[in-house]
């Protein structure tokens, strides 16, 4: 799952990116509105941390303007305490949740997660599929009840899989959605890691659909080309 944060408050941009990367999750960043627009506008991010006081352009209007552009992904929004005619505003220009500062990063993180089952359709913190259950509270994987040992980069895979259930995947969507914009991303290691994630798991549920890409999915779904 990549994150987008944009926040022009240095010392809380670096705790926001410390603690979302220690989380499982792939991290931008922002310091401003305009930087924050363009990225918001270009790469596909699974959800946006959007601080409202923001120099250049600020938050709501950011904000207006992606939906404006049909940009859908879920963004929580980083409010002053006293300023509730804020949180109005945000909500109102296409926000799906808020945080007011100062926050708890625990309450921060499990608003995140909540979103980012929402947007999946999910409404447990436990995703199951068939065999697998992954807790993404804890981060941890178990098959048949059993802990599976995975590395960052795996469960992020994993779990970007398994917020879409179902669907096929390609190769340029788990890219996408697995480096920050500065990693020189290349297509072909994700079938590394496609590789090393079945073999710890040890069960057949991620798929491949010949030329199109992934899907994680019961065992021995019908269509099966692996
Ligand atoms: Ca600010």
């Amino acid at each position: 799952m990549r994150i987008l944060v944009v926040e022009d408050d240095q010392d809380l941009q670096r705790l926001l990116k410390k603690s979302l990367s220690e989380a499982g999750y792939v991290v931008d960043v922002a310091s401003d509105g305009e930087e924050g627009h363009f990225l918001g506008d270009t790469e596909p991010y699974d959800a946006v941390i959007l601080d409202l006081g923001l120099p250049k352009m600020d938050g709501v209007t950011v904000l207006e303007r992606w939906r404006k552009a049909g940009r859908k992904m879920p963004v929580l929004i980083l409010t002053a305490r006293d300023r509730w005619s804020d949180k109005v505003a945000g909500f109102d220009a296409g926000a799906d949740d808020y945080v007011a500062k100062p926050f708890y990063t625990e309450e921060l993180l499990a608003r995140l997660r909540a979103l980012l089952r929402r947007a999946a359709g999910i409404a447990s913190a436990d995703i199951e599929v068939g065999p697998l259950r992954i807790d993404t509270r804890s981060s941890r994987v178990t098959v048949d009840g059993n802990p599976i040992k995975l590395t960052s980069l795996e469960y992020r895979l994993l779990s970007y899989l398994a917020h879409h259930k179902g669907q096929v995947l390609s190769r340029t969507d788990l890219v996408e959605h697995l480096y920050d914009q500065d990693f020189d991303r290349d297509s072909n290691t994700i079938e590394v890691f496609i590789g090393r994630l079945r073999k710890k798991l040890g069960v057949d549920i991620i798929h491949t659909v010949r030329g199109l890409g992934y899907r994680l999915d019961e065992p021995s779904a019908v269509g099966d080309t692996n």
